[in-house]
């Protein structure tokens, strides 16, 4: 019998917004363009997020490669990368 996988794949061009959800519930989102400085706090219930500073920054970190990997220059180069979606219990 024939197994058929799918596979859900993204570019780093794919990532179009980064949203930082509260333990409230509410969230901010940015898009990637524009994620140049981490959050501070929550705009809703207004918690504070200063002392996670370390940790908000490599989404910053992370929104600067992102940027980069999916840049006009990356997208010459001879190879492309995808990040693999894990869906459906499946690795
Ligand atoms: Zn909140």
């Amino acid at each position: 019998m024939m197994t058929i996988e799918n596979r859900t794949t993204i570019e780093a061009k794919d990532v179009s917004v980064i949203e930082v959800r509260c333990k409230c519930g509410s969230s901010v989102t940015t898009p990637l363009g524009r994620l140049n400085s981490e959050p501070s706090e929550c705009p809703t219930c207004g918690a504070s997020w200063s002392q996670f500073h370390e940790d908000l920054k490599k989404l910053t970190d992370l929104a600067s490669l992102l940027r980069s990997l999916g840049s006009e220059q990356a997208q010459a180069l001879p190879f492309s990368l995808r990040f693999v979606i894990a869906s459906g219990g499946q690795q």
